[in-house]
């Protein structure tokens, strides 16, 4: 669990950049066409049964469950991190780099953060082994609970789609 690499992080790192794009692309108003395209293509990507409601990460997002109709957000294999409004970190294999060493798989030595300061928790799915998010805060700041995207409205208002399907 704790042997990841540099290239490892810069990846993971990439795809919250694309994701940081991806975030700003859709936030122009009206543009549902190219939301939807978006959504067919992970779709397909990913080979989810489940119909995608809105990606949250490179491998992780909620979902309506083709089977029961509840919102859940998922990791791409299928593991399920509870309900939607949920922190799903919480749900997360966590792995905290908060020593010299554990910093050290990273950084180059002298140029890692003093980990009285700073820690690294790093969230996996407990079934792939996917690294869905990294956080950066200081040692004692509680499990930070990423924003709870106010879906119907964003359907509605911004990319002007139907809803999926929620039990
Ligand atoms: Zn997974």
């Amino acid at each position: 669990m704790s042997h990841y690499t540099q290239e490892q992080i810069s990846n993971m790192v990439d795809g919250r950049l694309d994701w940081d794009t991806t975030l700003r692309m859709l936030s122009m108003p009206k543009d549902g066409e190219r939301f939807q395209m978006y959504v067919q293509a992970l779709q397909e990507k990913t080979g989810m049964k489940d119909q995608i409601v809105l990606p949250l990460g490179p491998h992780l997002y909620i979902v309506s469950d083709a089977k029961t109709k509840k919102w859940e957000t998922k990791c791409d294999c299928g593991h399920s991190f509870g309900d939607y409004r949920e922190n799903w970190k919480l749900q997360a294999n966590i792995y905290v780099r908060d020593t010299k060493d554990a910093m050290g798989e990273i950084y180059p030595e002298l140029m890692s953060p003093d980990t009285r300061w700073q820690v690294y928790r790093e969230y996996y799915c407990p079934e792939c082994g996917t690294m869905h998010d990294v956080e950066a805060p200081t040692p004692w700041y509680p499990v930070i609970h990423d924003f709870e995207p106010d879906i119907e409205t964003f359907y509605k208002e911004w990319v002007n789609l139907p809803l999926p399907a929620r039990a």
